[in-house]
């Protein structure tokens, strides 16, 4: 059979996307692997594979804002329609420790586009009325955005996704994509077990692992870094107590790190409560290819930041009863530009959706609905234009 679309990854985008596909009601496959626990026998890992992903609305730009804002209006549909929640909307603060940055001028300055509310707050102490159990310089400025803001569970929206995708008749194959080759009216993808799939259009949304297979010959500007996290693991009644906590973006730019980013203690399938922060560290390392990528996931040296992590954890949150704490390890993919790339790869039916910046599992779905309509429309989006999201190629 030859499909009309198969979308190459089922993470964020591709999960996203490939259910957009499907309601066109054209034959859709998906092709990714399930996460394998044992990262010894993974081939491909995800930027995903944790319980909780900051949602925000207000973004850097309008572009963000708009993907944020419509994501997040599609969410009470996707749990409905899938029976799966995943949307905690606990709000999210934005804190800069040193006072307005370029981020808080605009939001201040102009009433964003969308007239969206935020509450403002000129000092620490403003902070600590409202948010006593976060702790932060006096000399901060900050923004709370409250309901749809929050946190997504990143794995669990995938998992809906899905089911929706299956409604509408979409196949998934899991499997790992290693190969794609033009026949005169097709493309051929070889998956690494030899099988072979064919489609009129192939969408690549493989995360940080496009480059890394014989999936496009015009390979894209992509920065990936490796990102260190810490999970804290608290009792059920310490997690109860922060279950108010907003989810934090923290602007701090200290040498021993910046940018962290923070959500409340959440549930995991083993039953234990962990929070999860995780921030830019001087030892980060950019990746150029698929073996340095393997060993960071499978074994790579995040537990020499536990401690540095540990303290900037409790100089934010210094009441936290903390049970056990360890580090966990992913992937961080930047583009050129600093929008994901969408678009097409060459004239023979290829597309890519990747590069999602760190910001890309809150607007997910509206990043997925519009590579989708590129496959079908051959158009962006109304609000949207093809040079914000231009891939940009290492050749260029
Ligand atoms: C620690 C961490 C924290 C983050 N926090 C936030 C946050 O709070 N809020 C936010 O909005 N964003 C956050 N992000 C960013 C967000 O998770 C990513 O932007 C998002 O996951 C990117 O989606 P994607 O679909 O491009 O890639 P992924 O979600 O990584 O999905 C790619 C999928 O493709 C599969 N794949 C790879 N190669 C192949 C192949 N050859 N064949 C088939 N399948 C393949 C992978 O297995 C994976 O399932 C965070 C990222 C990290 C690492």
């Amino acid at each position: 059979m030859i499909f009309d679309y198969i979308v190459v990854g089922k993470g964020m985008m591709g999960s996203a996307a490939a259910k957009y596909l499907s309601g066109s009601k054209k034959k859709v496959a998906v092709i990714g692997p399930d996460e394998n626990i044992d990262n010894n026998k993974a081939v491909v890992f995800s930027s995903h594979y944790d319980q909780a992903r900051i949602q925000r609305i207000i973004g850097h730009d309008d572009v963000w804002t708009l993907l944020n804002l419509q994501s997040a209006q599609q969410y009470n549909f996707i749990e409905n329609q899938s029976n799966i929640s995943f949307h905690t909307p606990k709000g999210c603060l934005y804190v800069n420790p040193e006072g307005m940055d370029v981020y808080l001028n605009e939001i201040k300055k102009s009433e964003n586009l969308f007239n969206l509310k935020y509450t403002f707050f000129e000092n620490s102490k403003a902070l600590q009325n409202a948010f006593p159990d976060f702790h932060f310089p006096p000399s901060s400025k900050a923004i709370f955005e409250d309901a749809p803001s929050g946190y997504i569970n990143p794995q669990l929206l995938i998992k809906a996704q899905l089911i929706l995708f299956k409604k509408n008749n979409g196949i998934i194959i899991n499997n790992i994509a290693n190969e794609i080759t033009y026949e005169k009216n097709f493309l051929q993808i070889k998956t690494l077990d030899k099988k072979i799939y064919q489609a009129k259009k192939v969408l690549l949304c493989p995360g940080a692992f496009i480059n890394f297979f014989n999936l496009t010959k015009n390979k894209l500007a992509l920065s990936l870094k490796s990102e260190t996290i810490i999970w804290a693991n608290v009792s059920k009644q310490e997690a109860i107590r922060l279950s108010n906590l907003p989810s934090l973006i923290y602007e701090i730019k200290i040498p021993e790190y910046k940018n962290v980013y923070l959500i409340q203690p959440v549930m995991y399938p083993d039953g234990n409560y962990y929070l999860k922060m995780g921030c830019n560290l001087p030892s980060d390392r950019f990746f150029d290819n698929l073996t340095d990528i393997q060993n960071w996931f499978r074994n790579g040296a995040s537990d020499d930041n536990l401690e540095i992590l540990k303290d900037a954890l409790l100089k934010i949150l210094p009441g936290i009863k903390i049970k056990k704490i360890f580090t966990k390890r992913c992937i961080v993919s930047y583009t050129k530009h600093r929008k994901p790339y969408i678009g097409a790869l060459n004239n023979d039916g290829l597309f890519a959706a990747c590069g999602g910046n760190g910001y890309s599992a809150m607007c997910s779905d509206a990043l997925g609905k519009i590579a989708a309509n590129l496959l079908i429309e051959n158009n962006f989006l109304q609000g949207y234009s093809a040079q914000s999201f231009q891939p940009v190629f290492i050749n260029d």
